[in-house]
């Protein structure tokens, strides 16, 4: 039997989410961050997609080369920089820019004989990766005395918790802190993801630096991407290998997981875990079956998930399941499943198919 599962990415409404990237952030210039194979979109379909992007953004060597044969010229910043020196001769070729974090990345550099462009990272809350503000200017002196600096030194730092609108005072007070710490220092800066883009107007700066929003995917957890005027740009779909009545009392799927409360009508839908539909899907996730609401009942299992057909007299094996897409939105799914929406775009594994329209 072939398998049904697929991804279907659309290129289409990648490329109008950077274009409302740039109508909330008009006066920034765009890195597009496409790490992680472009959120699993696919790293050279979303680049391509991006392509009227400033730079893109990207985590590592590997994911940069990987645009370059591909063919993209743009600049390409290395958000955790470069961690030993046999990565070097690839920034000198290519014209990677990297973000220098730690100071064994500046001693790196020092012993360099390469001119790179280079972002400071400044830490003003996250507490994962940045030089603290009391010791940004030790490095930033450093890095101008080795002379590897191509160009201006350019600043950043990473937003915590933007996402939670109207909470805590983190963010403005992550934004102050980085202002005053740059303030009398002459380089361009980056402060916002996508929550500091859509929530933070005060964070836009020089670089806006848009991730899941380019995907058409709400950073907020009580929002979905169409909320913001973006277009969801993965659906992921696949059909009923099994049609079934069961009677009240039975128990569906590993553990009996659901029990039926009545004669119920059931369907198996050919999507599980080892497709990347997440195992944390409880009873009542929202699927579509031919296009109309129903729900997961039951565990969800590595190849397979039941799904309730008691308001689907019609289903028939071989009908379409919607699992997440532009009528199902991945937000929804992720709020069932006690995730967020980056892990499941990313966690599409191999076996399903991906379309690009
Ligand atoms: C991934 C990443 C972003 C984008 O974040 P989103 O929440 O997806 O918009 C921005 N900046 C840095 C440093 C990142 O690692």
């Amino acid at each position: 039997m072939t398998r049904a599962t697929r991804a279907r990415i659309d290129t289409d409404a990648l490329t109008h989410n950077l274009t409302r990237v740039r109508e909330i952030a008009p006066d920034s210039r765009v890195m597009a961050c496409i790490k992680a194979n472009g959120y699993g979109h696919g790293l050279l379909e979303a680049a391509k997609a991006f392509r009227g992007a400033d730079a893109f953004a990207v985590a590592c060597v590997e994911e940069a080369l990987e645009l370059r044969s591909g063919g993209l010229g743009h600049p390409v910043v290395l958000l955790e920089g470069v961690q030993r020196g046999s990565e070097l001769s690839a920034l000198r070729e290519n014209h990677f820019e990297i973000v220098v974090h730690d100071p064994s990345q500046i001693e790196l550099l020092e012993s360099a004989d390469t001119r790179v462009r280079v972002w400071l990272k400044i830490d003003t809350g996250m507490h994962r990766l940045g030089f603290s503000p009391e010791d940004a200017s030790a490095a930033r002196d450093r890095l101008l005395a080795s002379g590897v600096v191509d160009g201006e030194l350019r600043f950043m730092t990473h937003l915590a918790s933007a996402d939670l609108a109207g909470g805590p005072p983190e963010t403005p007070e992550q934004i102050r802190r980085f202002l005053d710490c740059t303030g009398d220092w002459s380089g361009e800066r980056s402060i916002a993801n996508s929550a500091g883009i859509l929530g933070w107007p005060e964070s836009h700066q020089d670089w806006v630096r848009p991730g899941i929003m380019l995907y058409g995917v709400s950073p907020f957890p009580d929002r979905t991407g169409s909320e913001h005027g973006l277009r969801p740009a993965m659906s992921v779909t696949t059909e009923l290998i099994a049609v079934k009545e069961i009677p009240a009392g039975a128990r569906v799927g590993y553990g009996g997981h659901w029990q039926a409360p009545e004669p119920t009508r059931m369907g198996i839908a050919a999507i599980g875990y080892g497709d990347g539909y997440p195992r944390h899907a409880e009873n009542g996730t929202p699927v579509l079956v031919n296009g109309r609401k129903s729900q997961v009942i039951g565990r969800v299992s590595m190849d397979m998930v039941a799904v309730d057909l008691r308001q689907h007299p019609e289903a028939r094996t071989g009908d379409p399941v919607t699992l997440w897409g532009e009528a199902l939105p991945v937000e929804s799914l992720a709020r069932h499943a006690g995730t967020i929406p980056y892990e499941l775009l990313c966690g599409v594994t191999r076996r399903v198919k991906f379309d690009v329209d």
